[in-house]
């Protein structure tokens, strides 16, 4: 169906936030990216499976990044954290089911928010990539196509 993307992300980054008072998310707008038609549930899982990895990770009172961009015609969707950062050796694995990374400690998860998400991008001809440096932060970025369905 057909959402407006910022009002969309802006309704998430409010829901989230009631529950995460210590960390902030801002929404960045690279270039006017109105609407898409996308799946609204699968786009909720991407974006919020990511934005809570993001959290999750990264120290109190940090901030994150969800920067919107229109490239031709594909929406992506960058989600920037200050957090632990993903080791090199672990990057192959991760979207695998359960499988997480060395330098989680005691922070809990259980290994399945990234599998859904590749599941939920692959469902709209979408792709994802990171980049990290450990202990510096990492960035995530979707590409999904502005009309999967
Ligand atoms: P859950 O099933 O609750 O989401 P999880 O967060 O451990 O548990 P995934 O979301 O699938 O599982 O992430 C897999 C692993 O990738 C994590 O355990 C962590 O090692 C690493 N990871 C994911 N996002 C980040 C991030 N933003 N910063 C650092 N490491 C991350
Ligand atoms: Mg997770």
């Amino acid at each position: 169906s057909m959402i407006e993307v910022v009002p969309f992300c802006q309704n998430l980054i409010d829901e989230m936030s009631l529950d995460n008072s210590t960390k902030k998310i801002v929404l960045v707008e690279k270039n006017q990216l109105a609407t898409g038609y996308w799946d609204a549930k699968l786009l909720r899982q991407i974006l919020g499976n990511l934005l809570s990895n993001a959290l999750k990770y990264s120290p109190l009172h940090s901030e994150i990044i969800l920067e919107l961009e229109r490239q031709g015609d594909r929406a992506l969707f960058h989600i920037q954290d200050c957090g632990i950062g993903i080791p090199p050796e672990d990057g192959d694995r991760l979207f695998e089911v359960f499988y997480r990374a060395g330098n989680v400690g005691t922070i809990p998860g259980t290994g399945l928010g990234l599998s859904i998400v590749q599941k939920a991008i692959e469902l709209q001809g979408g792709a994802i990539a990171f980049s990290s440096e450990v202990g510096v932060g990492t960035t995530f970025s979707v590409s999904l196509p502005l009309r999967s369905r």
